[in-house]
């Protein structure tokens, strides 16, 4: 074959059936799940102004270091592609004056625009899951949104999900934490990596999520931040692991998770799955407490996580949970001008009354070729007409599973649609 003279931009996917199907299904789980939980959706535009990035997720963060796509439009404006939702979210519910209304709860679902090192579970467009969960500052609501993400997990039977656990404290806590981190890693400077040297002063925590071989051994030495957790942000993190025994769900406190994003405080968590090797994390959350009055709103707590997609598809594919796709619906097979026009009124109605699909193929084929179609399009049954059967007054189903045979007459069409409907239950 001639290779392609176009192809999709680096880090970038296209998909294709089946591969379509299995995220339509996904998607579909995801909606019904988070309506489940009290969730309606929120779609925010694929670009926003470049500024609400900088403020919202913060100028020392991967996201708007090096990996945001910016450009400038034709009126010399400063945008970006949508490298995170909740900025978005947080833009669009202010200017919707969506908090004015009390406790606010959002989903979303669609792609992101990060320009990485494409690799295998890290792509430059990539599609993510997320709620966040406003107007709430107890641990309650905490509870919420990592109960949603361990759902999608338990449904799927994810068996080897784990729930990372952690919290960065507070305004009162963290400026403690951020000198003894100081203290630990400034005698080690010039062995640091050329990241974490640039961050150290403005960003010290940030180097405890380095995975640069050359912070690890200061990383694993690290004071944790829980040993200096002040009296409310320690209460409100016992409180939480309280709340996830009540509601079953088994984490491991891991002081090393402090996310990619500066928006967070207390709260931190993300689902890892040994399958997906170095690019561990599925979803990543947390709580969010600033974010709102800092992008120039009211006082809102918050809470919320984003799962990524394509890494979600890849431990059900690696678990083999997904299988092969059942069979489903009719290949309407006709041999022979005549017998193509008298399938029309059938395949029409069959397409009005099933809810399966109705597949139809116009050229000139062997029923043999007809059926590998069949097989290609993983119908379940087929509807053979040929000039036998016409001029019988019949229709041929056959069950492409089991290879059985059945004859119908070959009536109205809502008589045939009537016929297949019924054998269907
Ligand atoms: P990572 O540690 O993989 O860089 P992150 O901390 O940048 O993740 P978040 O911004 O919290 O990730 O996004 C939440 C989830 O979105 C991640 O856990 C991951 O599943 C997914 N994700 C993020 N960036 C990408 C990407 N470039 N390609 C594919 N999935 C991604
Ligand atoms: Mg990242």
């Amino acid at each position: 074959m001639m290779p392609a003279k176009y192809t999709a931009p680096r880090g970038t996917q296209d998909f294709v059936p089946p591969e379509s199907a299995r995220w339509n299904a996904l998607e579909a789980r995801i909606r019904t799940l988070a309506e489940r939980f009290g969730y309606g959706e929120i779609r925010t535009p694929l670009f926003e102004s470049t500024e609400l990035f900088v403020r919202g997720v913060g100028d020392t963060t991967d996201i708007v270091e090096k990996e945001m796509y910016r450009f400038r439009d034709r009126s010399d404006r400063d945008m970006a592609l949508r490298p995170e939702w909740t900025a978005p979210v947080v833009r669009a519910a202010l200017e919707h004056h969506l908090f004015a209304l009390g406790p606010l709860r959002l989903y979303y679902i669609g792609p992101i625009f990060r320009y990485e090192r494409p690799q295998k579970g890290r792509y430059r467009q990539s599609h993510q899951f997320g709620i966040e969960c406003f107007g709430f500052a107890g641990p309650e609501a905490d509870l919420e949104a990592i109960a949603l993400a361990w759902e999608l997990t338990r449904v799927y039977g994810i068996g080897d999900a784990v729930l990372n656990l952690n919290s960065l404290g507070d305004d009162e806590c963290r400026p403690r934490y951020r000198e003894a981190l100081l203290e630990h890693f400034r005698p080690n400077l010039a062995t640091l990596s050329e990241d974490s040297r640039r961050r150290l002063e403005r960003n010290p925590m940030r180097l405890l999520d380095s995975k640069d071989p050359a912070d690890a051994p200061f990383v694993e030495t690290a004071p944790p931040l829980e040993s200096m957790l002040c009296g409310a942000c320690r209460e409100h993190f016992e409180a939480l692991k309280a709340y996830l025994d009540l509601a079953g769900i088994p984490f491991v406190v891991n002081p090393r998770i402090v996310r990619g994003l500066d928006y967070y405080n207390r709260t931190v968590f993300e689902i890892t799955s040994s399958v997906l090797g170095a690019q561990s994390a599925v979803c990543g959350g947390g709580r969010y407490d600033g974010l709102v009055r800092s992008l120039g709103g009211p006082d809102v707590p918050a809470v919320g996580f984003a799962l990524g997609l394509e890494r979600f598809l890849m431990i059900l594919e690696a678990l083999a949970i997904a299988g092969d796709s059942p069979r489903r619906g009719v290949q309407a097979i006709a041999l022979g001008a005549q017998a193509r026009a008298a399938l029309v009124p059938i395949v029409t109605e069959l397409r009005r009354v099933l809810d399966e699909p109705t597949f139809a193929d116009y050229q000139d084929r062997k029923l043999l070729a007809h059926l590998k179609i069949a097989d290609r399009n993983r119908a379940r049954l087929a509807l053979i007409l040929g000039s036998e059967e016409l001029a019988a007054g019949e229709l041929v189903l056959r069950d492409l599973e089991n290879r059985t045979d059945r004859r119908l007459p070959l009536g109205p069409g809502k008589d045939v649609a009537a016929a297949l409907v019924e054998g269907n239950s």
